[in-house]
C-alpha cells in the first residue's frame, strides 16, 4: 500500500536525485572546514539569504537555539511572539542552552503590534535583564505569511534601540511564494535567518543559519559546543544541495494542492475549513464529529496518516510526496468517514 502522509511536510522522502547525490558526493572533515560539499552548500545557501555566511546544522530546533546562544549573554531575555515554533516547540532550550528567558507577546498569528515590542525592550536599570535578541517567525506555524513591510518595520524598530533580529524561516521559501519575492528580501529583514531543508525542500536531514561572516563564525564554535560538529557530512549536504536548486520552484505545487485540498473539505459536513490561513502548504480545519481518535485511525485504515488535532484544530500538510490525485482521495475517505460514523 502507497500510504499518503499529510501530517506534515517533515516526512518527506528525499528524491531520487537527492538519493544519487548522496552516493557520490564528494567528502571531507567538515570540522576541520574541508568537505567540498558542505562548503559549496553553505556559499549557495548565503548567497540565496543574501547573508554573507551560512552554516549547515542538523535541525531547525538547533539552527534556531544557536541563533540565540550565538546572539545573546546568558540571563538576556528575547522577546518572542508566543505562537512562535521558539516558545512552543523547541522543549524550552533556550533556557538550558543560551540561558536566556523568553518575554512573550500574546499574537497567535506571530505578528505582534509595533508599540507591543517596543514597549518590551528593556531600558537600563538596575533591575531588567537586558533585550538581546527579537525573533520572528515567517511562513508562520499558523499557516500565516507575515507581510514583508510588518517585517521590515520590526527590524527598523530593533535597530534603534540596537538590538538583533532573527528569523525563524523554516518555511522561508513557502513565504517567498506567497509574497512574490525573493526569498532573500525576507531574510534581509534580520540578522540572522534559520530555514530547513528537510521540510518542503525534501532534504532528508538538516537546516542552514545564515548571516555576517562575523557572526557565523561565532556560531560555528557555539555548533561545536552543541555537538554539531559532523564529519563528512558531505553526503547530507548533497542532497540539501539539491533541494535548493530544484525543489523551491516546485513549492508552488505544495501552495496549490492546499488550496484545493481546503475546497473540498469545506464541503465536507460539520468541517470548518479555518479561511485566513491558507497562505502556504498548510490547511487548518475542525470537525465536529467524529472523535479524533476515531478519524485519525479510520484514515490510518485507508492507508492516510493524519495527526491528532492540536486543541480542536487539524491540520494537513501538502508537500512533495503527495499529489494532486491523492488530494481528491484524502478529501473522499475523509467523508467517507464522516458519513458513516454519524
Ligand atoms: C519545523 C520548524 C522548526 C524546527 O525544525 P526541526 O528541524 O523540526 O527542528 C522551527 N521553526 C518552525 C517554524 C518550524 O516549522
Amino acid at each position: 500500500m502507497k500510504w499518503i502522509d499529510i501530517r506534515s511536510d517533515t516526512v518527506t522522502k528525499p528524491t531520487e536525485e537527492m538519493r544519487l547525490a548522496m552516493y557520490r558526493a564528494e567528502v571531507g572533515d567538515d570540522v576541520y572546514g574541508d568537505d567540498p560539499t558542505v562548503n559549496r552548500l553553505e556559499e549557495l545557501a548565503a548567497e540565496m539569504m543574501g547573508k554573507e555566511a551560512a552554516l549547515f546544522v542538523p535541525s531547525g530546533t538547533f539552527g534556531n537555539q544557536l541563533a540565540i546562544l550565538t546572539h545573546t549573554d546568558m540571563g538576556n531575555e528575547v522577546i518572542i511572539p508566543d505562537s512562535n515554533h521558539i516558545f512552543i516547540h523547541e522543549v524550552g532550550a533556550s533556557a538550558v542552552i543560551a540561558s536566556v528567558q523568553l518575554r512573550t507577546l500574546e499574537s497567535p498569528d506571530g505578528m505582534p503590534e509595533l508599540g507591543r515590542i517596543e514597549s518590551a525592550i528593556r531600558s537600563n536599570d538596575v533591575h531588567f535583564p537586558e533585550t538581546g535578541l527579537i525573533c520572528m517567525e515567517n511562513a508562520h506555524s499558523s499557516g500565516r505569511v507575515l507581510p514583508l513591510e510588518y517585517l521590515k518595520s520590526v527590524k527598523a524598530l530593533a535597530g534603534r534601540y540596537s538590538v538583533p533580529v532573527h528569523l525563524d524561516g523554516a518555511r522561508i521559501f513557502n513565504a517567498a511564494i506567497t509574497l512574490g519575492v525573493k526569498a532573500k528580501e525576507i531574510a534581509a529583514t534580520a540578522d540572522s535567518v534559520m530555514f530547513c531543508l528537510s521540510k518542503g525542500l525534501a532534504a532528508p536531514v538538516g537546516s542552514i543559519l545564515a548571516g555576517s561572516k562575523k557572526f557565523i563564525e561565532k556560531a560555528r564554535k557555539g555548533r561545536k559546543l552543541m555537538g554539531g560538529g559532523m564529519r563528512q557530512v558531505g553526503i547530507l549536504a548533497a542532497a540539501g544541495i539539491v533541494a535548493l536548486e530544484k525543489m523551491v520552484d516546485r513549492l508552488e505545487e505544495d501552495h496549490r494542492n492546499a488550496r484545493l485540498l481546503a475546497e473540498l473539505l469545506s464541503e465536507i459536513k460539520g468541517l470548518k475549513v479555518l479561511e485566513d490561513r491558507l497562505d502556504i502548504n498548510m490547511v487548518f480545519f475542525t470537525l465536529e464529529f467524529p472523535e479524533p481518535q476515531v478519524v485519525v485511525e479510520e484514515m490510518k485504515k485507508r492507508g492516510i496518516k493524519i495527526n491528532p488535532p492540536e486543541g480542536k484544530e487539524y491540520r494537513f500538510v501538502t508537500n512533495n510526496d503527495v499529489t494532486t490525485k491523492d488530494i481528491h482521495r484524502v478529501v473522499t475517505v475523509l467523508k467517507e468517514i464522516v458519513e458513516d460514523f454519524s
